[in-house]
């Protein structure tokens, strides 16, 4: 039984992996949302992904998990090196050990794939419209009975309630906290795809791959079915570059890795087209809603990406959302304000835990011998269990 003030349908901003996640949640529990999106088709930008079981948990019980075609791939292990000398220094058991541990899989992914997957789950709802083309351009109007949006085209849609999750650049987050502001983190993330058929065998295995050194770090996995190979290349940048998933230059990157092994020298210049992130962070938002605007996903809490968790928390989110509204509180303000004391902790222990990760991964000198040190003498399967507190949430219900 959904709060009384969800007398109408939802208006969700933003198909991105939380949007459709969320459109998913909310018809599972019997409230209908329109899903707008500013782009001319339903697409995901960027390249892989990596999902955890605490993410895999959620998309297996919404049935989305099953959508996923052959592009799949259950990564073995992580396999960690050091990046200037090459030596290998841990391995972090994947596979059945995250499966029998977590009841769940690590999968690696286009993230396209797992977009057409939310998608066609989402299209299978009656409860789910979706638009394309409708750029949110501002709340037009917010009263007891229901909230309004305005386009960039002057068109305007009413609901019962607004979900912004149109991501880390969020114009329902500019309505709902105009004063948060992002703040480049000072790390640029490069992403490119490479065919595995032409790599050296160290690179076609079903690993991920972490090589980390002062001042830059590089992950790889095998996505496509195995058939290629994601690289996301993270270096310190004094000050944010240009753009958003902007092109970046073979020269520039190749000059970060000048010095890296062979094998990593060879797989860097081995790439034609390369995209970059500048990485941002945002202070923590007091309230992720306000009357009846509430925001989710990166919107809500952009996450810098070394736990490989955004979407993770995106997807976590959209579930957190609609068990709130769907719960026993007698106002959507109380269901709202359960959703934020769900989710807050969570997300906060998750960017802390990110950001460390960017720390101890660009680590140098002394710092980074006794990483190392640290690393080499772990046993896999308690590195493994570090990540217990991430994981295991929600498992119980799972
Ligand atoms: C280099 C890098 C690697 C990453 N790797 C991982 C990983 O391995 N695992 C993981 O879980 N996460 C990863 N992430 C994070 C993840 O990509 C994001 O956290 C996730 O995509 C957030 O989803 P979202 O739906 O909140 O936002 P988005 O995916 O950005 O979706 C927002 C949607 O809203 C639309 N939109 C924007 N503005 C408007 C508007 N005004 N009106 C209507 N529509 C609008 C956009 O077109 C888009 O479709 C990574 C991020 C980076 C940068």
């Amino acid at each position: 039984m959904a709060v009384p003030q969800l007398d109408g349908h939802v208006i969700i901003a933003g198909a991105g992996i939380g949007g459709l996640a969320a459109a998913i949640a909310l018809a599972r529990h019997g409230i209908a949302s329109k899903v707008v999106e500013r782009e001319k088709v339903f697409s995901a930008e960027g390249a892989g992904i990596q999902l955890g079981p605490n993410a895999t948990r959620i998309l297996k019980r919404w049935g989305v998990l099953g959508r996923l075609g052959g592009g799949v791939v259950c990564p073995q292990c992580i396999e960690i090196h050091d990046g200037r000398s090459g030596a290998k220094l841990a391995r972090v058991p994947l596979g059945d050990s995250v499966q029998a541990r977590y009841g769940a899989p690590y999968i690696t992914l286009q993230r396209a794939e797992l977009h057409r997957a939310l998608l066609a789950q989402a299209r299978a709802h009656d409860a789910i419209v979706l638009k394309r083309r409708f750029e949110v351009e501002n709340i037009f109007s917010s009263t007891a009975n229901g909230i309004a949006v305005q386009a960039m085209d002057g068109a305007r849609a009413k609901a019962c309630l607004l979900i912004g999750a149109d991501g880390v650049r969020s114009r329902v987050r500019e309505a709902i906290a105009p004063h948060a502001e992002l703040k480049f983190s000072g790390k640029t993330a490069w992403r490119t795809l490479l065919d595995i058929s032409t790599l050296a065998a160290r690179f076609q295995t079903p690993a991920v791959g972490l090589w980390m050194a002062a001042n830059a770090h590089l992950v790889h996995y095998p996505v496509g079915g195995g058939k290629t190979l994601n690289l996301v290349a993270v270096i310190d940048d004094a000050c944010a570059q240009q753009g958003w998933n902007a092109r970046g230059m073979p020269d520039e990157i190749r000059a970060h890795f000048r010095d890296w092994p062979d094998d990593i020298e060879t797989l860097i210049s081995g790439a034609g087209t390369w995209r970059k992130w500048p990485l941002v962070e945002m202070p923590r938002l007091e309230s992720w809603s306000q009357g009846r605007a509430v925001l989710l996903g990166d919107a809500a809490h952009p996450i810098l990406p070394f736990l490989a968790q955004g979407a993770a928390m995106a997807i976590e989110d959209a579930d957190a959302l609609a068990q709130a509204l769907a719960g026993h509180s007698s106002s959507l303000e109380h269901a709202l304000m359960t959703y934020q004391t769900m989710r807050q902790r969570r997300v906060a222990a998750v960017q802390s835990a990110s950001r460390r990760m960017g720390y101890i991964y660009h680590m140098s000198g002394l710092a980074a011998r006794a990483r190392n040190l640290v690393l080499g003498a772990s046993r896999p399967e308690t590195l493994l269990r570090r990540y217990d507190w991430l994981y295991r949430f929600g498992g119980e219900e799972g």
